[in-house]
């Protein structure tokens, strides 16, 4: 089998990355192959299930035409500066092109040591490998741009994770790129101008071919981030590790370390067990992803021209997130309460819901699903505090057109609970793979009511909850 390779990354200059091959494993088992997404890719499944394409997927055998190599990047974590990061324990493998000509990196997170890996041991343990494939598939079916899940497979070898052994694993991710602020950054800090120049026309190359200038190019990156973290809120997620190193500049979601879908709402939720002050808050997350595009527009100066006209120009795109921030956010909330076309006059409406629901410890995601059904007071600890709300919203709907339609296509049934993907890994490191299956399974289709998943569609019990999440490393 050969793979559609056309590896433009790897035609980059050497200091954008260093070539390395994956190291490979013991006993490569795989866990979950993405059959549809293999067939979008163009790249045959039942070849990707053999011995070859698992030898291939767990980094054994690198296939003709791919050029292995780790890519350098820098970042904010938590807001301090670290000047070299790059890829520790992933391996871009290149980028194949799938029959409708679009462009795909396909990469090994898990894949061994890089000259990036630092103290790490360049691996991945089963869990995060799975959270990742479950939730970025789910997002996917939710329809939110995201990196996706190819293949996972086991590596017959062992992880040490805070002390005890894990199940080593390994994640194919296909991405549209694995451009991020990061990238940008690390030459920035470099003062290599040459090279921002070089990655500058990259990246509107492969993913913003209508931009003709850097600045037009930061303001396509802010409204795509825009797009991408109301998405995020209204379907209830918290990313959990928003530093610039995570931040795609394809618009994508990358990096589920420890992330987490709310149950309860609250805008203060935090699950990650590192986000010790909560800077990555539910509520915070739109004003970080401004912040992170504020370091990327601080590295486009160099290539805007004259230092004060660029810096006032750079500066009103950043301010621009704001705005078509708040008219997504408006958009995307206004159809989970049934309103096609909400205006600003809505807003009131929509942000006393979700007041109510804090105080109330409403879950999210059943309380907008609720509403169509007339289940949403029952999620409330007081129905009075929806009943209280109700009327006006119902007086209001009286001027739509089909809202529960409109909010059968806002609102999931259901979607990757924290206790769901967590007993999934559990029994998982048991050999038992048929729970992360059916989770699976479950989430490709998480507008669709299914008695079958009934039991995927609750809440957790209180002694089911999971408060806190743990990074992938
Ligand atoms: P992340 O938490 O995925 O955003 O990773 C932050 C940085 O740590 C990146 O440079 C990773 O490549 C690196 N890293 C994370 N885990 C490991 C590991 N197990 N071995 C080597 N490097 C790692
Ligand atoms: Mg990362």
């Amino acid at each position: 089998m050969t793979l559609p390779f056309d590896n433009s990354y790897a035609r980059l200059p050497d200091r954008f990355f260093a070539r390395q091959d994956p190291v490979p494993v013991r006993a490569p088992t795989l866990i979950a192959l993405n059959r549809d997404l293999a067939g979008r890719l163009g790249l045959d499944p039942d070849w990707l299930a053999s011995p070859a394409g698992v030898a291939m997927l767990a980094g054994n055998a690198p296939p003709a035409g791919s050029a292995p190599l780790a890519m350098a990047y820098a970042g904010h974590q938590f807001g301090g500066w670290s000047h070299s990061l790059g890829d520790g324990r992933a391996i871009l493998l290149g980028e194949v092109v799938a029959p409708d000509g679009m462009r795909f990196d396909l990469q090994l997170k898990g894949a061994g040591q890089t000259p990036f890996s630092r103290r790490g041991d360049g691996r991945a343990w089963l869990g995060p490998v799975l959270r990742e494939y479950l939730v970025s598939e789910a997002f996917a079916a939710l329809g939110i741009p995201t990196t996706r899940a190819l293949a996972a497979v086991t590596t017959g070898e062992v992880v040490v994770r805070e002390a005890s052994g894990r199940p080593g694993a390994i994640l194919t991710r296909v991405a549209a790129s694995h451009l991020r602020v990061g990238t940008f950054q690390y030459f920035a800090a470099r003062d290599d101008v040459p090279a921002l120049e070089v990655i500058c026309n990259y990246l509107t190359e492969r993913h913003y071919p209508q931009a003709d200038t850097p600045l037009d190019l930061l303001r396509a990156v802010v409204a795509r981030q825009a797009d991408l973290i109301a998405h995020w809120m209204a379907v209830g997620f918290i990313h959990g590790v928003m530093n610039t190193d995570n931040m795609a500049l394809s618009g994508e979601t990358i990096d589920f370390g420890p992330c987490a879908f709310m149950d309860v709402y609250h805008p203060n939720t935090v699950f990650s067990s590192i986000d010790q002050y909560g800077r990555y808050a539910y509520a915070n997350q739109p004003q970080i992803a401004a912040w992170n595009l504020a370091q990327f527009a601080s590295c486009l100066l160099p290539l805007m021209g004259p230092e004060g006209p660029a810096i006032e120009a750079a500066t009103d795109a950043v301010h621009g997130f704001a705005p078509l921030f708040q008219a997504e956010w408006l958009r995307r909330f206004g159809a989970k309460i049934g309103l096609a076309n909400a205006t600003e006059a809505d807003r009131p409406l929509i942000e006393d819901l979700l007041s109510r629901m804090a105080t109330e410890r409403a879950d999210f995601t059943r309380t907008f699903r609720g509403l169509a059904t007339g289940q949403a007071a029952a999620e409330f600890i007081d129905p009075q505090a929806f009943e209280g709300w109700a009327p006006r919203w119902q007086a209001r709907l009286a001027d739509e057109f089909d809202p529960q339609t409109v909010m059968a296509r806002a609102n999931p049934v259901r979607i990757p609970r924290n206790h769901q993907i967590e007993a999934a890994i559990v029994a998982a490191v048991d050999g038992d793979f048929a729970r992360f299956h059916r989770l699976g399974a479950a989430l490709a289709t998480p507008f669709d009511p299914a008695p079958e998943f009934a039991d995927l569609e609750a809440a957790p019990r209180p002694e089911e909850r999971v408060e806190r999440t743990f990074c992938g490393t």
